[in-house]
């Protein structure tokens, strides 16, 4: 069995630093061709009291230590995930579906968190203010929130992972890691590394089992600070309730519907190269994944061509073979979802350019597929397809465009594609999203602030504001006679 040979391989959950199994046990399988990869416990109720008890152990000596010897431990963290990309690559395609290469890219990115808040550690920074009193002196601080949780998808198996728990860490929080059972080995052999460069007992702990019972616990407990969950808009807006008792901060990076903009003078060929890489990437399961691409009437023919030819070179196949581009969808369920967008689209008068069907290689895997003729009233425009479907829409007007990329309740990233700089300026400081991509399809970075607004959460992942997520302000006022 391949995952067993290699070292870093775990399917146990971490607790107080001991890796526990569990009596109950549940299958993880390989979407590529349904085989079973290996079982992880199922834990519940109980077990996550003890990792929640175990966090809070932990957090008086963690917080104490100074950011410099944590960015250390931090570092070493960083540097033994650079050092076993590999067999972290290889875990997640196994587990994930998404081909290798970017299986190793997802691996670095999630490392660049890691090493980014040990740099930023170092500089949490507080303001001695003027008083208007001058017998007294007002100091600001910032200290850690405390035991924070995060629950995260399997789109991104580490990196949803390190963006939560690097800056948690480098501001002196504890947590508790609940990862998606569609991936939870990428999660188990990330945080061994963890435990390998020293990250202390409690200080990280990480549960499979039972999402629902983890999270009524996770909520209801008044130890636990915060909550970083990233998933879907449902299942955060129920967190979001579950926490209001007891006030915990949230940051919520849930649902998106991007927006991609082609306007007339834009850069064509720029646009269908930063398309594919946009809307295609992990099978189009991302969620800043472009969902709704509106192209100028007068160049929407041409675009459409060039799109095709692009599309049409693309290969579907097994992630760990070397030349595959695009990997199978997590699961039947998600196929599903891509076939009734398609579905309801047809039956609105759009038409299927190329793809369009479930592949030979079995139920989870769709071939990448192009639409033409969308409308703004179609399911594919309205919610998120979470799969390889790019619907293309015409537009006339920029006001028009505006009018409809803003026509939802989704607010995470949208893409804009022109070569002058009022229409640039004009269009993305009316989009209301949180993220903008000017004539490029890829804005991840651990240096920038990753979020969205309206329903597409609150909060933001990576750069300072990241850090800000895990700090309270203490604000002390000194008498000075
Ligand atoms: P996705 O569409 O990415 O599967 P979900 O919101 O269903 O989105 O899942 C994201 C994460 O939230 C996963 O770790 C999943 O196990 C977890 N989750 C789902 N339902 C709940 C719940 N009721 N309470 C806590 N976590 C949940």
């Amino acid at each position: 069995m391949m995952l067993e040979t290699l070292s870093i391989f775990k399917n146990k959950c971490l607790i107080n630093g001991q890796w526990l199994s569990h009596a109950s046990l549940v299958d993880v399988t390989n979407p590529a061709d349904g085989s079973l990869l290996t079982h992880v416990p199922f834990m519940g109720a109980a077990e996550t009291t003890l990792a929640i008890d175990a966090a809070q152990q932990a957090l008086g000596s963690w917080k104490l230590l100074s950011s410099a010897t944590r960015a250390d431990i931090l570092l070493k963290w960083h540097d033994l995930i650079v050092k076993n990309v590999h067999d972290l690559a290889k875990i997640m395609t196994l587990e994930q579906g998404k081909p290798l290469h970017e299986a190793q890219g997802e691996v670095l990115y999630a490392a660049s968190y890691i090493k980014w808040y040990a740099e930023e550690a170092r500089r949490v920074y507080g303001d001695i203010i003027p008083s208007d009193d001058a017998t007294k002196k007002i100091h600001v601080s910032k200290e850690p929130v405390g035991v924070c949780v995060a629950i995260t998808p399997w789109n991104f198996p580490a990196a949803m992972i390190t963006r939560k728990v690097a800056p948690a860490l480098a501001a002196g929080c504890t947590i508790i890691v609940k990862p998606a059972l569609e991936t939870p080995l990428t999660a188990f052999a990330l945080i061994g590394l963890a435990q390998d460069a020293g990250v202390p007992n409690g200080v990280i702990n990480v549960l499979s089992g039972d999402a629902r019972k983890i999270g009524v616990q996770m909520t209801a407990s008044p130890l636990v600070r915060k909550l970083s969950f990233t998933g879907s808009t449902a299942v955060g807006a129920q967190l979001m309730a579950a926490c209001a008792p007891s006030i915990k901060k949230l940051s919520l990076e849930l649902g998106g519907n991007a927006p991609f903009i082609i306007c007339e003078d834009a850069d064509l060929q720029l646009a269908a190269t930063e398309l594919i890489k946009s809307k295609f990437r992990n099978a189009g399961q991302t969620c800043v994944c472009a969902n709704r691409i509106y192209v100028h009437q007068n160049v929407y023919d041409t675009f459409a061509q060039i799109f095709l030819e692009k599309v049409a070179q693309l290969k579907v196949g097994n992630g760990l073979e070397p030349s595959t581009d695009i990997g199978p969808l997590i699961d039947e369920k998600a196929t599903r979802k891509v076939i009734e967008h398609i579905n309801d689209a047809l039956s609105k008068g759009a038409s299927i350019a190329i793809g369009g069907e479930v592949l030979e290689l079995g139920e989870n895997w769709f071939a990448p597929t192009v639409l033409l003729n969308v409308t703004q009233n179609m399911l594919c425009t309205k919610e998120e397809t979470f799969g390889p479907l790019a619907p293309l829409i015409p537009f006339s007007t920029i006001a028009d465009v505006i009018a409809m990329a803003n026509d939802t309740q989704f607010g995470l990233a949208a893409y804009l594609f022109s070569e002058n700089h009022r229409t640039i300026e004009r269009i993305s400081s009316q989009l209301e999203v949180g993220m903008v991509g000017v004539n490029t399809g890829i804005i991840s970075t651990a240096v920038a602030p990753f979020g969205g607004i309206k329903t597409s959460g609150m909060g933001r992942e990576g750069g300072r504001i990241g850090l800000d997520e895990y700090l309270e302000t203490k604000y002390v006022c000194y008498d000075m006679r």
